[in-house]
């Protein structure tokens, strides 16, 4: 192994010096197309949008350190990305059809403080996931909340219950979410996959809903915030 190799290989001071030239153009380039794409700032990426970032990120790179890659190139090829992405925004906006396709739809996760079963199952969010979102909005359990939907950039939207309207629900913190192993008869258990609410007589009663068989103590705390 020759570390003069790795590291310096056949880098001359002059070659050197054009890698600062085409790094600072490049960088410029790359903000200006950025600004192009006529977004504010980013917070959290759709998939078309994180596939913009990468082939601009990627079209950027290589002219940076390549002697024989002329900038023009790279120059055209990010015109043409972002021709492309601006053509696309426009036709997302003309039809939401072409949109949906592009951007993907929100969805209903939690509905009336249970999950909706088929988008668990097709395994569009795992149990984690959401358990998580929820639990960051300060959401203790599934009563507290009346509607969730997973947006297509990845976000979180939640609608809760009035105060008053706060049902029995699935627990989301750790410390309650646990298996019941002892059924109490005057106590309401919450199906551990699917929220469902119910009284039961055996600790490993099939929920009647999704037909799993684990249950915890349900909850009925309303929100504090
Ligand atoms: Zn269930």
């Amino acid at each position: 192994m020759d570390w003069a190799t790795i590291f310096i290989h056949d880098t001359t001071w002059t070659f050197a010096a054009e890698i600062s030239i085409r790094v600072v153009l490049m960088f410029s380039m790359i903000m200006i197309f950025l600004r192009l794409t006529g977004k504010r700032g980013i917070r959290q990426l759709s998939i078309f949008e994180l596939a913009i970032i990468l082939s601009l990120g990627s079209i950027a790179g290589d002219p940076m350190f390549t002697e024989d890659l002329p900038l023009i190139q790279a120059l055209l090829i990010m015109s043409i990305v972002i021709i492309l992405y601006r053509l696309t925004t426009w036709l997302m906006m003309k039809y939401q059809p072409f949109e949906d396709l592009i951007e993907g739809t929100s969805l209903y996760i939690v509905e009336d403080g249970m999950l909706v079963l088929d988008k668990i199952k097709r395994g569009k969010m795992s149990h984690d996931e959401f358990f998580a979102e929820m639990r960051q909005q300060g959401i203790e359990h599934l009563g507290q909340v009346r509607a969730g939907l997973l947006e297509t950039d990845g976000e979180f939207s939640i609608l809760l219950f009035k105060p008053e309207e706060v049902r029995y629900g699935l627990p989301l913190f750790p410390k309650q979410y646990q298996q019941t192993t002892q059924v109490k008869p005057e106590i309401c258990y919450a199906c551990m996959y699917c929220g469902y609410v119910a009284y039961i007589s055996k600790p490993d009663q099939q929920c009647s809903r999704c037909k799993c068989c684990r249950w915890a103590k349900a909850m009925n705390e309303q929100m504090l915030r």
